[in-house]
């Protein structure tokens, strides 16, 4: 059973999202949130969001959230973008950790770290890749060495490609913690503030100039044991969790895509000149996969409602929406021909989209998790 309609309070929810949006959502639009100036604007806009309570809807109210159901956090998504709101800049501390904070805190780093992360005080960037380890993450050779004379652990190496890295305070990432152990075993997760002596932080630009990335690098950082997540050699397991996080639903909800496939359809309506039939087909072709990613979610929650874990099967939101994503902004450079070079909005959408079947785990890695683990293919030779 898939739930399609709005209930009376779903619609409730709705109407208020909606207007407190059209009240609220800036413009002319912020700059971008991967530039230093544009990420402490978008820094503000997420403590006006948290201080009107919609920064983490369906968080518990004494984390700053409402409370509400997931149905009522995709309705949110969905007025979220359909405003036109800005990108969210902790997005890896709302979508990312947090997900695995309820699964793996304790009690003491739930209550410490949630509301500090609902009100943008605490801004997160992920600290896995390493210039030997991406796709294969267990390969990381980050390590942690207890220290039991200072009563925690001693960071050493580095990350890099991590997201607004530059701009954050803090970062969650996989360090080696044995190295006798199995790749997978040997690992733990550590939340780590940026500021600790020892922690460098180089920020550098991505393919469209923004200092959107930065290289972190660990010289001998000590970290108390209260910054272990998830239990010493259980790093695999709770990066697991939060990378079901990262390719399902919660990074990436149909809110965004149905909202870009709108202005695609008005951009096309727009352009009658320049819609040949192949180019109408194209567009409809992007317009129905943003429906289908949308009904595929609305099935997926009520699958999850049901009790559901979707594990494996996040790898099939992620190949979803990032070829989704391609596909509605070639469109609109192609409805815009020429004119393209100066749509700054499409065509930056469109550098950015390309890198969608990369990040989170690149596509070719999402589709061998689904042979084997959604479908039971046997493993490749
Ligand atoms: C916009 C963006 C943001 C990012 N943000 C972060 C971040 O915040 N934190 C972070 O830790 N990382 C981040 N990354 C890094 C990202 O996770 C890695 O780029 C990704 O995991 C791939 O790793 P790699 O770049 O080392 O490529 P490689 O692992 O070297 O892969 C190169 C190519 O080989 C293919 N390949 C590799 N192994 C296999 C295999 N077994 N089977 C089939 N094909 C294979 C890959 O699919 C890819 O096409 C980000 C990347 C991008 C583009």
């Amino acid at each position: 059973m898939i739930d399609l309609v709005d209930t009376a309070e779903e619609a409730r929810f709705r109407t208020s999202a909606r207007a407190w949006l059209r009240a609220n959502v800036p413009s002319p639009p912020l700059p971008s949130g991967d530039t230093r100036e544009g990420f402490a604007r978008h820094v503000e806009w997420e403590r006006r969001l948290f201080d009107a309570r919609w920064s983490v809807v369906s968080w518990p109210e004494r984390y700053g959230g409402r409370d509400a159901s997931l149905w009522e956090w995709l309705v949110f998504e969905e007025e979220y973008y359909a405003a036109g709101a800005p990108q969210r800049v902790t997005q890896n501390g709302i979508f990312l950790l947090a997900p695995t904070l309820y699964e793996f805190g304790t009690p003491a780093q739930q209550d410490h770290l949630l509301p500090r992360i609902a009100a943008a005080e605490d801004l997160w960037c992920q600290g896995w890749s390493e210039p030997e380890a991406g796709s294969d993450l267990a390969a990381v050779t980050s390590r942690a060495v207890r220290d039991d004379a200072a009563g925690g652990w001693r960071l050493s190496g580095q990350k890099t490609w991590t997201t607004r890295g530059a701009f954050c305070t803090h970062l969650f990432g996989l360090f080696r913690t044995d190295p006798t152990a199995g790749r997978h075993r040997g690992l733990t997760y550590f939340l780590v503030p940026l500021g600790a002596p020892g922690v460098t932080v180089r920020g550098f630009g991505r393919l469209d100039g923004d200092e959107g990335f930065a290289e972190v690098t660990f010289v001998d950082v000590l970290v108390p044991d209260e910054a272990v997540l998830g239990g010493v050699g259980n790093g695999w397991r709770v990066a697991m969790s939060t990378a079901s996080s990262e390719r399902g639903l919660s990074l990436r909800s149909p809110g965004r895509f149905l909202a870009t496939a709108d202005r695609l359809v008005a951009l096309a309506r727009s352009r009658a000149e320049a819609l040949s039939p192949r180019l109408r087909d194209r567009v409809i072709r992007a317009w129905v996969g943003a429906q289908a990613y949308q009904m595929f979610t609305r099935h997926q929650v009520s699958a999850m409602l049901d009790g559901a874990q979707p594990g494996a099967r996040a790898s099939l939101n992620k190949l979803f929406w990032s070829e989704l994503d391609i596909e509605l902004h070639e469109t609109a450079l192609e409805l815009l021909g020429a004119e393209a070079e100066t749509d700054t909005a499409w065509s930056r959408g469109f550098l950015f989209s390309l890198a969608g079947p990369i990040y989170a785990g690149t596509n070719e890695i999402q589709r061998t998790i689904v042979a084997e683990r959604v479908l039971g293919l046997p493993r490749a030779p």
